[in-house]
């Protein structure tokens, strides 16, 4: 999946431009750049934003209705939970506890 351009879900103003594929979540302001690059726009979020902080440059809103969906300019929306995800970010270590009651590493596929 491509870079597209994602505007705020009030206004409509493009914010920058995000790659669903790629977001793990939560969303956040380092999944977004420039919307304009070449004239040295800044990317939409400071790095470390998230939820409330992801705020709209134009209307000062939060850009996003629900932070798990996000439109883009062609009125595209993509449910970032249901967007597929590399499979290193989806499988995250299981603990489970041994006889001793310690917690061990559950064994996936990939580590057996
Ligand atoms: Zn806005």
């Amino acid at each position: 999946m491509a870079k597209v351009m994602i505007i705020c879900d009030y206004c409509k103003f493009e914010l920058g431009y995000c790659e669903p594929s790629k977001v793990i979540l939560p969303l956040m302001g380092h999944h977004f750049s420039s919307p304009k690059p070449e004239w040295g726009v800044s990317a939409p979020f400071n790095d470390g934003a998230y939820g409330e902080g992801l705020k709209c440059r134009q209307c000062k809103r939060r850009a996003f209705r629900d932070v798990e969906v996000i439109t883009d300019k062609d009125g595209e929306q993509y449910d970032l939970k249901n967007v597929k995800q590399p499979e290193e970010h989806r499988t995250y270590p299981k603990y489970r506890r041994n006889k001793k009651g310690d917690l061990v590493p559950v064994k996936t596929r990939q580590s057996e």
